[in-house]
């Protein structure tokens, strides 16, 4: 099988460049650093199967060029398919194959961080230490130790970060559709509203779909309590940025940490520092001492990446052997 991957970086080579050379998974990758749009999708010619990731557009335009071109096969090597028409894909009959929870405590891990450098204002502490003020003014936080955390969405990640926040000595309330067992003794399941009144720190974990879609706007802001901590880690449309904007302007919350916002998608993953931002969200959110920001690393370890090519290798395998698919996204 020949795997065109799109959109690739230095990073892609570690572990993908190690498994492809094992005859174990029968198959060549042709790195390409363009992304996957409509342009680029052409260059798939040849290919048998197609790895996008989670700022490729995966429209229906996009695979409709695939199709053309002979993809039957979309390897997303994220966990997060919201860039994919999945409809689009069954109607050409692209089988469309993910990676889910290649390492939750990664993401976890860099929820509590943000978390915590918002809260602690260690960026801020950092710059200031680098110019010779050692002067605390500014640099105020919060115990997290005894207070309440709120997780939304308890799947893979979340339930990674309740077992953190319930590891620093807090009060974890969660809300989701399903109860996760794993959770027994750990969470408290209340609805939504409740959560967002009760909790000191909230942090988001569930998909982005039309449901979830602004579900941090003006009118869920305003339940929460003055000082909370937001961390957002999922995806940029859980929150409605103005209401943020609005609510950080009337300094609502004590820290909010974000790893994803709206409309990244033009500069994720791209480095701009020598160059005219045309994004005017970011400027205006790291305008504000209380607010963190990292673009979308949180999934960014060693063992993240290696559990991402393990299982995105044996997704084209399964595929190539007509065995159970079990990473299948339908839609
Ligand atoms: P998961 O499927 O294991 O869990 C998602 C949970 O959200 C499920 O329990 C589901 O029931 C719940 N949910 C769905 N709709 C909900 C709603 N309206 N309200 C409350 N809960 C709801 O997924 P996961 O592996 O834990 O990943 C969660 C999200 O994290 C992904 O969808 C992706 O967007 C994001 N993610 C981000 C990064 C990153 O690097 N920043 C990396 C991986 C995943």
């Amino acid at each position: 099988m020949k795997i065109i991957f799109y959109g690739t970086r230095d990073y892609d080579h570690l572990y993908f460049d190690l498994l492809a050379a094992d005859p174990e998974y029968g198959c060549t990758i042709k790195f390409l650093t363009a992304n996957l749009d409509v342009d680029t999708a052409s260059l798939a010619k040849g290919g048998d199967a197609v790895c996008a990731f989670v700022n490729s557009d995966c429209s229906a335009p996009v695979l409709e060029v695939l199709a053309e071109n002979g993809i039957q096969l979309l390897l997303m090597r994220c966990a997060g398919y919201n860039n994919v028409d999945l409809e689009a894909a069954a109607r050409l009959g692209i089988t469309v194959l993910r990676v889910p929870g290649y390492s939750p405590e990664a993401v976890a891990e860099h929820a509590m961080a943000l978390a915590q450098a918002a809260n602690r204002r260690i960026c801020k502490a950092y710059i200031k230490v680098r110019n010779n003020n050692f002067a605390l003014d500014g640099l105020l936080g919060y115990n997290l130790y005894g207070s309440c955390a709120g997780i939304v969405g308890t799947g893979r990640i979340g339930a990674a970060m309740a077992r953190i926040c319930h590891g620093y000595g807090m009060t974890v309330l969660a809300y989701d559709q399903y109860h996760n067992p794993e959770l027994e003794g750990i969470v408290r399941y209340v609805e939504l509203g409740e959560l967002l009144r009760a909790a000191d720190l909230i942090s988001l974990h569930c998909p982005l779909t039309a449901e979830t879609h602004h579900m941090i706007n003006a009118a869920t802001i305003e339940l929460m309590r003055d000082n909370a901590i937001l961390v957002n880690t999922s995806r940029g449309g859980l929150i409605d940025t103005d209401a943020l904007i609005d609510a950080l302007r009337r300094r609502k919350f004590a820290g909010v940490g974000l790893d994803v916002y709206e409309d990244e998608d033009g500069q994720v993953f791209e480095d701009f520092s020598d160059d005219v931002l045309h994004n005017e969200v970011v400027p205006v959110l790291t305008s504000f001492p209380n607010v963190v920001i990292t673009s979308h690393q949180a999934f960014f370890t060693r063992t993240a990446l290696q559990s991402i090519a393990i299982t995105t290798m044996e997704n084209a395998r399964a595929f190539d052997r007509g065995e159970p698919l079990v990473n299948r996204v339908e839609g």
